[in-house]
């Protein structure tokens, strides 16, 4: 690929496929061989960038680096870590706006593998299922731990909500900053982005008002 179009896609945070784009043989290798081939990837990257890999500081940088990537930073990668995600009858019947708020999010950019930081707020209206509201957490906390695309991300999450809750009455809205804007590139240490994905009642603008008006109260 050209290196101008390489930069293009970079910087525009072009978005290719709601699915994140995986190797059929993705998951072959265990964490361990994983960890080992990257350890030494890295080693190489620090050589040539003329780092001293002898220096008690360093030395262990390769192995931190590569068991960061695999057991952290993208453990959402691999669907053996999805969180369970068990749902309950809605025995209440509850029918109204159910909205979990200020939902940390820790990602990486796919373009850049620089940390993506924010907020997620979610709401839904349920059908004949609930879930307990830590899962919603724990699935954002998944899909956010791969490389990705704040629009991808917000779709992932959005897809998952309404077929786990067997409903299309779901709301996902992402607010997060770049580093790869803040920290290089335009170098804008202020601005946020913004995504917002919703379906079923949520197509309706009074239902929609009424999930921010909510978020607004806090
Ligand atoms: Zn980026």
């Amino acid at each position: 690929m050209k290196k101008e179009l390489i930069e293009e896609i970079g910087d525009n945070h072009i978005l290719t496929n709601i699915e994140t784009p995986l190797l059929s043989n993705a998951f072959e290798k265990s964490d361990e061989e994983k960890i080992e081939n990257i350890q030494r990837y890295f080693s190489k990257i620090m050589q040539e960038l003329g780092l001293d890999l002898k220096d008690e500081s360093l030395s262990g940088t390769p192995y931190r680096f590569a068991k960061m990537y695999v057991k952290e930073l993208f453990y959402g990668l691999n669907p053996i870590n999805k969180p369970k995600l068990s749902t309950f009858p809605n025995k209440y019947g509850y029918k109204k706006m159910l909205v979990e708020q200020d939902i940390t999010i820790d990602s990486s950019c796919e373009h850049h593998f620089l940390p993506i930081t924010g907020h997620a707020h979610i709401g839904y209206v349920p059908n004949e299922k609930v879930i307990g509201l830590s899962k919603i957490n724990r699935l954002v906390d998944y899909y956010s731990h791969r490389p990705q695309v704040q629009e991808r991300l917000c779709l992932q999450i959005l897809n998952d909500l309404q077929e786990t809750l067997n409903t299309k009455n779901v709301i996902v809205v992402l607010n997060a900053k770049h580093l790869c804007v803040s920290s290089r590139g335009i170098k804008d240490k202020d601005s946020s982005t913004t995504t917002i994905e919703f379906g079923g009642c949520f197509e309706d603008i009074e239902n929609r008002n009424e999930f921010f008006l909510t978020l607004n109260k806090k």
